[in-house]
């Protein structure tokens, strides 16, 4: 199954190529201000692309070796909402520095009690004259360190049910009591940290939205998701997948043994079954249909399947699985070159290497909703089984599992 996409004479075609004729070597700027960057939002900002443009756009960008500036948490979480609900001048500020990545961004909504049940969460935010003043902690915060802005929830009524009492601002990332401390993760690299805030005071502009109505927005940036044909990749769309495997064995000429062989086999046919449900997705999209269950199904299984891979291609890769710098098959390592992998959207940061791969695949299943609470919402919301304890109770998690 794939998806054929329109030839030249179609108008999205032609402008992005007539774009880059003007403009073959682009200047973040330029880009910025052209509308591809994020050509689904709204103009001026994008070009509010129809899904069939993106791809289009897409393919010209890729054809022309053209990169887009990248700001991952910018323009894929804080600018949508921003759009949705900040103010004129919020939009004027903020969304062209960051669509140019100049300014990159950070998410500073879990803490240390409140990841699944972020609603939970208790950093306040208490007003004073024309000020919010921040007290609190935030934890895994990729990027803290390269930011200069982050999008925070903070409590500002906690004297109400906890969705009802959180608020979400814009904090800069160089005011006076941000402390900001680096957590090396296990793949070695620093990109998460801890955020200490400590009366911090942020100026009422930077409220998004109303007082007290942050948790909707927490959930905005879903329905605002780029459509594209790239991201096949196992680690979170970036890096190797099962076919890169199966290539990386057949090409080895080794023949491995049948244990590993059955692995590998169904592995793939995992990788298969992801690849055909996105396509199907995509499909959906392009004729205009609401998405169906097929997004939540993909990422609780692809999360998985990213693990599965990692550790199938350790288990190919036998004693050399001990060394950090050898792929599956030594004999073809050197095709493999650091950053061979990293995909158009990101993760450029880490060296996508099998080995690193194998490491950083153990955040798949946490990151960006954990794989069991994705299964409590396929169970709710796809399959109708009763609702997760903790919605039912009003209670954390932790507290309902003692009170069983
Ligand atoms: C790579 C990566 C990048 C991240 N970047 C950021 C970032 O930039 N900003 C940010 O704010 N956060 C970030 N996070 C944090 C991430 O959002 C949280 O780790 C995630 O929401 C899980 O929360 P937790 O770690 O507190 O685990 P917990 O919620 O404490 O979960 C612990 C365990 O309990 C299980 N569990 C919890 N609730 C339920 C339930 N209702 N039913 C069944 N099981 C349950 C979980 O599945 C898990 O196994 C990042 C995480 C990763 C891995």
């Amino acid at each position: 199954m794939d998806i054929v996409l329109p030839g030249d004479d179609y108008p999205a075609r032609k402008a992005v190529k007539s774009w880059l004729a003007n403009h073959p070597d682009p200047s973040p700027r330029e880009f910025a201000e052209s509308g591809y960057v994020a050509p689904h939002w709204p103009n001026p900002w994008g070009l509010g692309a129809s899904a069939m443009d993106q791809l289009v756009i897409d393919e010209e960008l890729k054809k022309a070796s053209v990169r887009r500036p990248q700001n991952r948490i910018g323009i894929g979480w804080a600018g949508p909402t921003i759009i949705y609900a900040g103010s004129e001048e919020q939009k004027e500020r903020y969304l062209l520095p960051m669509l140019a990545g100049e300014e990159i961004w950070c998410q500073l909504f879990s803490e240390p009690d409140s990841g699944s049940d972020l609603a939970s969460l208790s950093t306040r935010a208490v007003k004073d004259g024309d000020e919010w003043v921040v007290t609190g902690q935030k934890i895994w915060t990729t990027y803290a360190h390269e930011a200069k802005f982050g999008i925070l929830l903070a409590r500002t009524d906690p004297n109400v049910p906890k969705h009802e009492g959180i608020s979400y601002f814009i904090c800069p990332m160089d005011s006076p009591g941000v402390k900001i401390e680096p957590i090396i993760d296990m793949t070695g690299q620093h990109a998460f940290n801890q955020v200490f805030l400590d009366d911090v005071r942020l100026p009422a502009a930077n409220l998004v939205g109303e007082v007290n109505k942050g948790w909707s927005l927490a959930k905005v940036t879903l329905g605002n998701e780029r459509v594209s044909l790239s991201g096949e990749g196992a680690l979170w769309g970036d890096g190797p997948n099962a076919e890169a495997l199966v290539d990386l064995v057949r090409r080895s000429g080794v023949s491995i043994s049948p244990v590993l062989r059955y692995g590998l086999v169904k592995v793939w046919m995992e990788g298969e079954i992801l690849r055909l449900l996105r396509m199907r997705q995509l499909a959906a999209t392009l004729a205009g249909q609401q998405p169906g269950p097929e997004a939540s199904v993909r990422k609780a299984m692809g999360d998985v399947h990213g693990k599965h891979l990692m550790d199938m291609a350790k288990d190919i890769a036998g004693a050399y699985g001990m060394l950090g710098d050898a792929g599956p098959l030594d004999g073809i390592k050197g095709e493999l070159g650091v950053g061979a992998w990293a995909g158009e959207g990101g993760l450029a940061w880490i060296s996508l290497i099998w080995s690193l791969g194998y490491l950083y695949s153990c955040a798949l299943t946490i990151g960006g909703g954990t794989t069991e609470v994705q299964h409590n919402i396929v169970a709710e919301r796809i399959l109708g089984l009763p609702k997760d304890i903790d919605v039912e109770a009003g209670k954390t998690w932790a507290e309902s599992r003692q009170s069983r």
